[in-house]
């Protein structure tokens, strides 16, 4: 749930898309404060409280890659990038700086607003999570402690592998994990880019988990960046 005034740091030098951000955050009742640079944006985060900070990625001064990477290393802000560099590459890059979402130009207000809810819920179910013993999406089951998953209360019969990659898609319900990241957690960091692996393990959590494999409804492919578990 959303709590009153939520306080969310919109940095965008764009003034016409700043001021449709800003419009809209205000009439989803969150408080707001902008930022027009990089430097404005990095003085406002030292000084001021923030729930959330939306960051254009092409600014004036300096790029938006460099804001997420200063952050990252004093800050765990969700950080949701807005940008109009629909290039993949450059998406998979903010996400693996520590960037938590990324909306591409142009945008609605309602899907800016559902981002921000996803991004800040994360906030809280990191830490709630940790405490669950299981959790459950659409009949999809997964019981943490004894390492099960169901569907639609049936037992599947899955891999240790295919369970480390689900239990990772079940504490970022919503999020979108690079295939670099998903790599790291399930394989570890020696493990290089190799993406053949982590694609046939998909392809056989897919067959288990979905009703048709070619139209999945749990795990979505989010096109050369990575895989998103859509929530409820
Ligand atoms: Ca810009």
């Amino acid at each position: 749930m959303q709590k009153p005034n939520e306080q969310i740091l919109v940095v965008e030098d764009d003034a016409q898309i700043r001021n449709f951000v800003c419009f809209a955050l205000k009439q989803n009742g969150f408080a707001y404060t902008p930022a027009s640079t990089a430097q404005d944006a990095l003085t406002q985060l030292v000084t001021g409280q923030f729930d959330l900070m939306l960051l254009d990625l092409g600014l004036p001064d300096f790029d938006g890659m460099e804001v997420i990477a200063k952050v990252r290393s004093w800050s765990e802000i969700p950080i949701l990038v807005i940008s109009a560099r629909d290039q993949d590459t450059e998406k998979a890059a903010a996400l693996d700086a520590g960037a938590d979402d990324y909306l591409t130009k142009p945008f609605s207000a309602t899907e800016l607003m559902a981002r921000i809810r996803v991004s800040l819920r994360h906030l809280y179910q990191a830490g709630f999570m940790k405490m669950q013993s299981s959790a459950c999406v659409r009949g999809l089951k997964i019981d943490f402690d004894k390492h099960l998953v169901y569907l639609d209360e049936h037992e599947l019969h899955i891999t240790p592998m295919e369970y480390s990659l689900l239990a990772l898609f079940f504490h970022n319900i919503g999020k979108v994990l690079t295939t670099k990241s998903i790599i790291r957690n399930i394989y570890g960091s020696g493990y290089g880019t190799d993406t053949q692996a982590l694609r046939a393990l998909m392809a056989g959590l897919r067959r288990k988990i979905e009703a048709n494999p070619a139209v999945p409804k749990y795990i979505l492919t989010e096109i050369g960046v990575g895989y998103r578990l859509v929530g409820e």
